[in-house]
């Protein structure tokens, strides 16, 4: 792929100057074309992922650059910490891999990412003593129940 007066064109090359006008729904990205006399052309995939969403998924996979650091995740429901690499981070968002798309995250929300393992332990802590809390004031609730007699 070329840039000729500012537009992407493919296949330019000596014998054909101003090459193939880009397609703008389809990935930017430029194929070469294996025994067809090598040919260039641009990919026919759908473009939506990667810098400024000009690529399809699987060209886009290029621009995911190595994790900057790890996230420690907790589930609504579940006791564990799982590690997650994060590839960028924002005041209120961090952007993790799922699958070979990075998908940007609330930090927190219905599903917790923490920035160390401390504090995801801390958050699990703090919810047991919520939910020990609760039983008590049920055990209370039931032993009230027990002792009350018919009248
Ligand atoms: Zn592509």
């Amino acid at each position: 792929m070329r840039l000729v007066n500012g537009e992407r064109r493919y296949n330019v090359w000596a014998g054909n100057p101003n090459g193939m006008a880009e397609v703008e729904t389809r990935c930017v990205e430029e194929i070469h074309e294996s025994g067809r006399g090598g040919m260039f052309r641009q990919c026919d995939r759908k473009r939506g992922f990667g810098p400024d969403e000009l690529y399809c998924k699987k060209h886009a996979e290029q621009f995911i650059e190595a994790p900057i650091a790890t996230w420690y995740y907790t589930s609504p429901h579940g006791w564990e910490v799982k590690p997650e690499p994060i590839y960028k981070e924002t005041s209120e968002t961090i952007l993790i891999k799922q699958g070979n798309r990075l998908v940007s995250t609330k930090k927190r929300g219905y599903y917790s990412y923490w920035p160390t393992r401390d504090a995801a332990t801390q958050h699990l802590k703090m919810r047991l003593e919520r939910q020990r809390a609760e039983l008590a004031t049920n055990e209370r609730a039931f032993d009230e129940t027990l002792k009350a007699k018919d009248k």
